[in-house]
């Protein structure tokens, strides 16, 4: 399969389209958000670092993701194709990973913008709550996958809890630096020819136009 870039603001969908991709295509899914969050709690000096930028909403520097990354993408999963989701996010990053490619023999493939409305993103962050034992997702706000009671699993009964980034403050911080220093990636793919966009609104919509790019 072809290997995908998302390019989108915090909440936008990247997450709910990459899980759908994962379970349709078998895409390997790789968040730079993931990776950090992992790395933020190995208990290393490095980690208690990473842990503060993302607690204040900061972009992680360049030296440390592309040191995750690489290790990343030398793992044998991704042969089958793999989408990036929250990478690159700034120019910078765009042309460091062109470079990375060539070292590492792979394809840069399709850059996929997901385009969805500020109030939409804001409601899905802000309102956002994940189960303490099993993971699944919830939202008090949006009035999609609202719990059946406030704060408890619908499926397993584990307590929810919100993600110590998802705040009305570090969304607005989040947001700008998505508009200040993502935003421009989408230019930069333009002119190279690969660049796509998509409706966020919804799943439904969001999955079908992604397909009809991967057959094309
Ligand atoms: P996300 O899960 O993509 O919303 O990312 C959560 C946080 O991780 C961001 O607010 C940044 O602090 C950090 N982060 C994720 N990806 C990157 C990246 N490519 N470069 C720098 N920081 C990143």
């Amino acid at each position: 399969m072809k290997n995908i870039i998302l390019i989108a603001p915090p909440a936008a969908g990247k997450g709910t389209l990459s899980e759908m991709l994962v379970e349709k295509y078998n895409y390997c899914h790789i968040s730079t958000g993931d990776l950090l969050r992992s790395a933020a709690t190995d208990g290393t000096d490095l980690g208690e670092k990473i842990s503060i930028m993302l607690k204040n909403g900061e972009l992680v520097t360049d030296e440390i993701v592309f040191e995750l990354l690489e290790r990343r993408l030398k793992e044998n999963d991704i042969q089958n194709g793999y989408i990036l989701d929250g990478f690159p996010r700034t120019l910078s990053q765009a042309k460091m990973y062109d470079e990375m490619l060539t070292k590492l023999g792979l394809d840069l493939g399709i850059v996929v913008v997901i385009d969805t409305k500020y109030e939409t993103l804001m409601k899905r962050i802000v309102g956002r709550v994940l189960c303490h034992d099993c993971g699944s997702v919830y939202n008090t706000l949006t009035g999609v996958n609202t719990p059946k009671v406030e704060g408890i699993c619908d499926k397993c009964g584990g307590k929810l809890e919100k993600r110590s980034d998802d705040n009305e403050e570090s969304f607005k911080t989040r947001f700008k630096n998505y508009e200040e220093k993502t935003a421009p990636l989408i230019d930069y793919y333009k002119e190279k020819g690969s660049l796509f966009f998509i409706n966020g609104e919804s799943k439904e919509q969001m999955l079908s136009e992604i397909e009809a790019l991967l057959h094309d």
